[in-house]
């Protein structure tokens, strides 16, 4: 038997208007804190983007509110257990955008986007011939997980994605596209982009990679790696029936799932490493990074100048062996 677990994290979205996101903000910011929810909310005139924490009475209470809003009556929302909040604080922002696509010219989902394909629909579309699967999301986020065969677009943000369609437009035509992200949001639109481009048969996978994982028929079969997600967790896991590790250590290029930031601020490049090699390379992504005079590794760990070169000698002699 499982225990249900005291704490929930919400992950939602919803393309509809909303007049006055500024005044909307500052409303909804109130009433999740007086609900004691942490986490992000942006909000936009075209609608809201969130993913709050909470226990599992405040968030019964959060989607009952918001249900009572005719704009949001039809809200899904995505629910994960956990143990406790997944965030600091709460925020509540007004944005031009609810997610950043930045295209030259906006595309509205309500009246633009890809086909809607159920987990199973995209599950069987992906072992089709003729089938091409663009990940619509980062590079850091496809390179902890994504589904087997997908395109990784050789782009460091979503904005970067257009450029990259126009690039590669030759291998897309006449291919049946599949376009997935986290949660269905970032997909609306760029399907919506796609079409508009002149690809004729786009899909993108309804609910999002988070919702495929929960299918009881697909059980998240065909995902490797776990799924990124913008909290504290930072992965998830996907794949019911098998889990193939997909991340390899920045050092040593061993399977690894576990994301740290590069400890010089400058830097902060996202690197997986294991723990082990975190405190060897006294988390700096390179040499420059390990010597940077601001180095948080260093800094949280109170390390004299003596420890640091002592470690600093030993990984040379380590690498001199091999
Ligand atoms: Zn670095």
């Amino acid at each position: 038997m499982t225990e249900v677990k005291p704490y929930r994290i919400l992950l939602y979205y919803m393309y509809v208007p909303i007049e006055d996101p500024e005044a909307f903000a500052k409303q909804h910011l109130k009433l999740c804190k007086e609900l004691g929810l942490k986490g992000r909310i942006l909000v936009a005139e075209e609608g809201i983007n969130g993913t709050v924490s909470g226990t599992v009475e405040q968030t019964d209470q959060y989607m009952r509110v918001m249900k009572e809003d005719p704009r949001f009556a039809d809200m899904v929302f995505k629910i994960d257990e956990a143990e406790g909040h997944a965030f600091k604080k709460m925020h509540v922002r007004p944005r031009k955008e609810i997610v950043t696509l930045q295209l030259d010219e906006d595309i509205n989902p309500q009246e633009l986007t890809g086909n809607y394909l159920s987990p199973k629909e995209f599950f069987e579309a992906m072992q089709e011939e003729d089938t091409i699967v663009i990940d619509a999301r980062n590079d850091y986020e496809y390179d902890l997980g994504h589904f087997r065969g997908a395109i990784r677009p050789d782009i460091k943000a979503f904005r970067e994605l257009p450029d990259w369609v126009r690039e590669h437009k030759e291998e897309l035509e006449g291919k049946k596209i599949l376009t997935y992200c986290t949660g269905g949001i970032r997909c609306e639109k760029f399907s919506g982009w796609l079409k508009k481009e002149g690809f004729e048969d786009v899909n993108q996978l309804h609910g999002g990679i988070v919702t495929y994982g929960k299918d009881p028929d697909v059980q998240g079969r065909l995902w490797d790696g776990q799924c990124y997600v913008f909290d504290e967790r930072i992965g998830v896991p996907i794949n019911q029936t098998e889990h193939v590790v997909v991340g390899r250590d920045h050092f040593t290029g061993e399977p690894c799932e576990r994301y740290v930031n590069c400890a010089n601020p400058e830097c902060d490049k996202r690197i997986f490493c294991t723990e082990e090699n975190e405190h060897k390379y006294l988390r700096g992504c390179t040499h420059e990074c390990r010597v940077h005079p601001e180095n948080l590794y260093v800094q949280e760990h109170e390390l004299t100048e003596e420890d640091v070169q002592a470690r600093l000698k030993q990984l040379e002699e380590e690498t001199a062996e091999a």
